[in-house]
């Protein structure tokens, strides 16, 4: 239902006007950052099309709106990458292609909904190109991605383009109170530190004990914590690291202005206590650093290495001392 989507106003009217006026594009791009809602609006739009419902479409009541919601639609197709490479392959395009010859079984439309289009693989954006130049009459697809540039342009060229914009604080906070148990002031908190991303805020508060935990270290900043404590995990690793960025970005508002409101305005002393210490350059690169730490971690290098590294990063800025 749309009104289960929170937020993406615009994105809604848009889709919500090309339903009524019934002149829906063959081929849709949500584009915007990750954890924004672009797979639920995709969803959304996939039982709109074939919903049977005489008055609001979707409903969510009807067979159809029931089983593309549960992902078993025999007429609506989700690609997504698969493999350690996490591409979607020739093959699911071709399986895919070779669906969509034959007519629905049953619903309106078959609709194809390929997550994270970026992802596809030369091979298969080819193949793509083929079937959205010239696509079978009960077809739609819906591409989504968090990473526009990415995308082949002949593959763009063919899609209406749709932009979804990072959510409100409001918004944000709205859902991390619905899914984790956390307390209004601390949804907020964690709201302000997740960038516009609805699933980056249901993580964070997921980990949040261990967030505190590492905000608390970064506070203290003394050395023999940080010699005694790396963390071994991926998980605890990557937690770390955009603790740290997190951190980071404070120092280096606290360290150049007062107009821009900190992520952690609760360690505000300590913050310009580091910030009188830090060389906001120096911070710039540091967050480069590990901003390339923390992709290095999804390519699978030892964990204990990239936090050695990040360590290696913090002390380098000089805001950590055992002289407090
Ligand atoms: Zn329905």
């Amino acid at each position: 239902m749309w009104n289960d989507i929170l937020g993406q106003e615009l994105p809604k009217r848009i889709l919500r006007a090309h339903l009524a006026s019934e002149e829906i594009p063959h081929a849709y791009l949500l584009a915007g950052p990750a954890g924004v809602g672009k797979a639920r609006l995709a969803r959304v739009m996939a039982q709109a099309l074939n919903c049977t419902s005489l008055e609001e479409r979707p409903c969510g009541a009807c067979i159809f709106c029931q089983q593309i919601m549960k992902e078993v639609h025999p007429d609506v197709h989700v690609l997504q990458g698969t493999g350690a490479s996490d591409q979607i392959k020739i093959e699911q395009i071709r399986q895919l292609i070779s669906r969509l010859s034959l007519r629905p079984y049953s619903a309106r439309f078959q609709v194809a909904i390929l997550e994270e289009a970026d992802r596809l693989t030369e091979e298969a954006s080819n193949s793509l190109l083929k079937v959205l130049e010239e696509p079978p009459v009960h077809t739609r697809f819906i591409l989504t991605t968090s990473h526009f540039v990415h995308c082949l342009p002949t593959v763009v060229s063919r899609c209406q383009i749709v932009f979804c914009q990072p959510l409100g604080q409001a918004t944000i906070a709205e859902i991390v109170a619905k899914e984790a148990s956390l307390r209004a002031a601390e949804a907020h908190w964690v709201a302000s530190l997740s960038m516009g991303s609805a699933s980056k805020a249901i993580a964070l508060a997921k980990h949040w004990d261990s967030y505190l935990l590492n905000v608390g270290r970064l506070t203290d900043g003394r050395l023999p914590v940080w010699l005694k404590d790396i963390p071994e995990t991926r998980d605890e690793v990557k937690e770390l690291l955009e603790a740290m960025l997190n951190w980071l970005r404070d120092v280096s508002i606290a360290a150049s202005t007062e107009r821009i409101p900190l992520l952690h305005a609760g360690h505000a002393k300590a913050l310009k206590r580091q910030a009188r210490k830090a060389d906001v350059d120096r911070c710039l690169e540091a967050v480069w650093e590990l901003v390339n730490l923390h992709e290095s971690l999804a390519q699978f290098v030892s964990p204990r290495l990239v936090a050695t590294m990040a360590r290696e990063t913090w002390l380098s800025l000089g805001v950590a001392s055992d002289k407090q």
